[in-house]
């Protein structure tokens, strides 16, 4: 698929848009010019192509915020993670959707595209990405020594009635 044709099919809502060197491979967020892998730096410049991240992301370490900052009063408590994409690059943002104590490394999360903070009574909104819960989140961890070899609707079950 072009790459042209790639971006008009993929959805703007996770503006998740970076860039990637075919040259080695490797991908950037946000995007790059140029390869600082590659040692010819100045060839790499042709080499670089957009680069649309799929959104999804494991949480690699997190902190629970209480004492926000000045616009993100409301929001407290909240998780802010570092999350890493199976393209590679590592983002930080906001975990939503999901309770701080539920919250665990390992934690598979898509990403979402909302308001991030609005500037005064009628100011500015600010819109970005943030973190919510995948659809398998609820399956993934830590599934214990009892979770081991039943049925996933089971677990699940067990999950919803604890
Ligand atoms: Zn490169």
């Amino acid at each position: 698929m072009s790459i042209a044709r790639f971006w008009r099919e993929t959805p703007r809502r996770y503006n998740l848009g970076g860039s990637k060197c075919t040259s080695c491979g490797t991908v950037y967020f946000p995007p790059r010019a140029v390869c600082p892998v590659c040692t010819h730096h100045r060839q790499s410049i042709e080499k670089m192509v957009p680069f649309q991240l799929s959104g999804e992301g494991t949480v690699l370490s997190f902190t629970v915020v209480h004492d926000a900052a000045e616009g993100f009063e409301m929001q407290t408590p909240y998780v802010l993670a570092l999350v890493k994409t199976p393209e590679g690059p590592v983002l930080t943002g906001q975990v939503v959707d999901v309770r701080p104590e539920e919250v665990a490394i390992g934690f598979k999360v898509r990403a979402t595209f909302r308001k991030l903070r609005e500037e005064g009574r009628a100011g500015v909104i600010h819109y970005g990405y943030k973190f919510a819960p995948s659809e398998d989140s609820t399956a993934a961890p830590p599934l214990g020594p009892a979770a081991a070899g039943r049925p996933a609707e089971a677990v699940a079950r067990d999950r919803a009635t604890s």
